[in-house]
């Protein structure tokens, strides 16, 4: 019996996961957020915020240092957002080279704080391959939960301002979403 869960919870953990990058998968990522929006609809002070990040010119990376550099590039990648965040936070491979992540009970302000922090982190955190230091750098879209999104809506909004950043120069966050702070 033992045996039995070990495995079972073994094949769970592979059904979850990004191959590559060790985040969730995006289906497992989809799962979280959905039952997430019912909370921030059910309980209205509860804070959902959504961060979109995108690897800035990686087709260039990947044509000028080959696809093996350009998978280590996003497992490194992975890897100092996945620390950047807290633990309560949900970080997942959203496709490509593209991931995605939930900060629970945090607010839009909160959550550019933390876009800018993994900003800064993966654009100081030099990634060594072979005999080349790849520079890497990240445009972000942050977006908040309102209780008429749902969790399509709300991704939306997050591809929406990282749309924006991208044209607004790459390497930055930005939102679509209103400020009022
Ligand atoms: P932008 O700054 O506008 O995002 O430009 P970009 O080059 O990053 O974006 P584009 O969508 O043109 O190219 C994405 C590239 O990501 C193309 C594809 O080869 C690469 N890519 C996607 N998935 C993987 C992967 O798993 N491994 C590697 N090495 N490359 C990948
Ligand atoms: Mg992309
Ligand atoms: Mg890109």
């Amino acid at each position: 019996f033992t045996r039995i869960s070990i495995e079972r919870r073994r094949f769970f953990a592979l059904a979850i996961t990004d191959e590559l990058t060790g985040l969730y998968n995006i289906r497992h990522f989809k799962n979280l957020l959905s039952t997430e929006c019912l909370m921030a609809k059910a309980y209205s002070d509860q804070n959902l915020c959504i961060l979109m990040i995108d690897i800035d010119n990686f087709k260039q990376f990947n044509d000028t240092y080959g696809h093996q550099t350009g998978d280590f590039v996003l497992e490194q990648v992975a890897k100092v957002l996945k620390i950047s965040v807290r633990t309560s936070d949900v970080v997942a491979r959203y496709g490509g080279e593209e991931m995605i992540a939930m900060l629970r009970g945090s607010s839009l302000e909160s959550g550019l704080k933390v876009a800018e922090t993994i900003r800064e982190n993966i654009e100081h955190h030099p990634i060594r391959s072979k005999d080349t230091i790849c520079k890497v750098t990240v445009s972000i879209g942050a977006a908040v939960f309102f209780s008429d999104d749902d969790e399509e809506s709300v991704i939306k909004k997050a591809d929406e301002g990282l749309y924006k950043a991208k044209h607004a120069g790459k390497n930055r966050v930005e939102t679509v979403e209103q400020l009022n702070f």
